[in-house]
């Protein structure tokens, strides 16, 4: 199943280039009241708002090109991320001293996670905002891991029991000596989209084909194949450091060929299995 959200607030069931209106299914979801849940209610419910949407009648679909599509998970508690992850992003990093602070470059054992903030997260249907123009800043795509239920030191075979779904993940970063969480944190630069593909869809997610084009021309193609820690490797070594709750979202690090993105261009991405989004890049 392939869950987006859009507008303002409805639930969408993609089905090809069609989206139908499912909200009638948040229904099943319970009441909250102050203090919030600082996790994603619906994907903590996802069996059940899954039941329900099968149970809905049938309504028309509309092309997804005429919805807004926001963030596929609205109330993520944290996103974590992997740094340098793969081993030939790894070697470009090495080889471009000027741009890669050396500081940042070690292997992923070494450097460990860092958490990009819950404000930085859109979804496809808004623009990336460049908000330091004199500041080099890149694209980066990456699998995004949906955390779907709560648990701490999870072990690498039962790490897949803990998946909701994947997604299309644009790990936005200005290049530079400060903390990735600073660089990484702006408003609009970590994107999730286009939906939540449930995990029943794609039993492995090792070996599926990443492509991202800035105006057309080919920046970044790889394989999840060559992740240096597997997502089950991630989920781990993520959850015997903090507890991973229904809506996290881990980005699992991205490949070779990260590179500049200028404000009037757009940037097209897909991963095999997940789907595509294009999103636009503005000024701030
Ligand atoms: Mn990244």
């Amino acid at each position: 199943m392939r869950l987006c959200q859009f507008d303002d607030g409805k639930l969408g069931l993609i089905e090809g280039d069609m989206v139908r209106d499912v909200s009638a299914a948040l229904a099943t979801l319970p009441a909250s009241a102050y203090p919030f849940p600082r996790h994603d209610v619906l994907i903590e419910n996802l069996a059940a708002v899954r039941a329900e949407i099968d149970a809905l009648p049938a309504v028309d679909a509309m092309p997804l090109s005429s919805v807004r599509l926001q963030s596929p998970v609205r109330n993520a508690g944290k996103l974590v991320a992997a740094p340098v992850n793969y081993q030939a992003h790894l070697d470009e990093a090495v080889a471009d001293e000027a741009t890669f602070s050396r500081a940042h470059v070690r292997k992923i054992q070494e450097t460990g996670l860092f958490l990009k903030a819950t404000s930085s997260l859109i979804g496809m249907g808004s623009a990336i905002e460049i908000r330091h123009p004199d500041r080099r800043t890149d694209h980066e795509i990456e699998l995004a891991v949906i955390i779907g239920r709560t648990g701490r030191d999870i072990s690498v075979n039962r790490a897949r029991e803990y998946v909701a779904g994947y997604s299309i993940g644009l790990d936005i970063t200005i290049r530079g000596p400060e903390e990735r969480s600073l660089r990484k944190s702006l408003d609009t630069y970590s994107v999730l989209g286009p939906a939540l593909v449930t995990a029943d869809e794609i039993p492995d997610p090792s070996g599926l084909e990443l492509l991202l084009t800035v105006d057309g021309v080919v920046r970044q193609r790889a394989n999840t194949r060559d992740l240096i820690m597997t997502v089950d490797d991630l989920i781990a070594f993520a959850s015997s450091f903090y507890t991973l709750y229904p809506g996290d979202v881990l980005y699992t690090g991205t490949p070779e060929g990260v590179g500049p993105i200028m404000p009037g261009e757009t940037i097209e991405a897909s991963i095999e299995k997940v789907g595509a989004i294009s999103v636009a890049v503005v000024a701030a």
